[in-house]
């Protein structure tokens, strides 16, 4: 294999001292509220369900104090989900800062942030039956907010222009304009990067790349959340499946995913989180 990344400096003297520095955590999450009513819920009221089939996207809507739940059907299989503020399709998951404030991968507890200049709680993540996987032998976990989504731009740029219609960003994008009434180039500019559900991710210790290795999602295997604000949501079942191959192409064999939003007791109750603090006047 050629080198991509040829060195052309040398080490400085002090290079090991340099090198043995401590980290520190960017963002500790300590000052965030406490996430409350944590644990699988209990429905308290109808349910409304959904189904993204394989290589294809279903949306949903989950109002504040809602849960949303997404569950494993068929076969092991992984989902991309994107996230809406309701009432402002511009306000929309952010999974840089999720991602520096919680984590390479998320889990119960964790919460789904919001883009700038919003950054406020989208979604807290209440029960995830994963949560026993941890941090496998290879750098592994499962929830990842690294990856971006599988898009059909990638593809063609690795592989002389293929023309692949169904990955995941395509999918996300079709699921949109069909909500939304949105023309398709309008609902793509909105799609954005992720939550892969169930994916199992990482980086190769070695070279620092994001690698994919077989999702341990069996059928009844759930991720639930609680929407802190009133949300659309799109879920695409990844045309990778349970992405321990490839993706991109419809070699692998994929499932289905459900998602259902129900009320719970504690829905009534719940307080919408205000806008951000920041006063936006950026030193001026
Ligand atoms: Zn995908």
């Amino acid at each position: 294999m050629p080198n991509r990344r040829p060195k052309h400096s040398t080490s400085p003297a002090d290079a090991a001292t340099r090198r043995a520095v401590k980290p520190v955590v960017c963002y500790p999450p300590d000052t965030l509220p406490e996430p409350q009513n944590l644990g699988p819920a209990t429905p308290a009221g109808p349910i409304t369900t959904h189904l993204a089939q394989p290589r294809d996207a279903t949306t949903f809507r989950a109002k504040a104090g809602q849960t949303f739940r997404i569950t494993s059907v068929d076969g092991p299989q992984v989902g991309d989900l994107n996230l809406w503020n309701a009432a402002d399709l511009t306000e929309r998951f952010f999974s840089g800062k999720t991602r520096a404030l919680h984590g390479t991968h998320v889990t119960t507890g964790d919460v789904l942030w919001s883009n700038l200049p919003h950054l406020r709680a989208m979604a807290t993540v209440t029960h995830d039956s994963l949560d026993w996987y941890g941090i496998d032998e290879y750098g592994g976990a499962v929830h990842d907010v690294i990856g971006t989504r599988c898009d059909p731009y990638t593809n063609a740029l690795l592989h002389s222009g293929d023309q692949y219609h169904h990955c995941c960003h395509s999918n996300l994008t079709r699921a949109l304009a069909d909500e939304t009434g949105l023309p398709l180039d309008g609902a793509e500019l909105l799609v954005h990067d992720v939550l892969n559900v169930f994916m199992c991710t990482g980086f190769t210790r070695d070279t620092g790349q994001y690698f994919m290795k077989a999702s341990p999602v069996r059928p009844g295997d759930y991720l639930e959340f609680r929407a802190e604000i009133d949300l659309l949501g799109a879920l695409s079942a990844c045309p990778g499946g349970d992405c321990g191959a490839e993706h991109s192409s419809d070699t692998t064999r994929c499932y289905p995913l459900r998602v259902e939003v129900f009320d719970t007791t504690h829905t009534a109750a719940h307080v919408t989180p205000f806008p951000n603090a920041y006063d936006r006047t950026h030193g001026r």
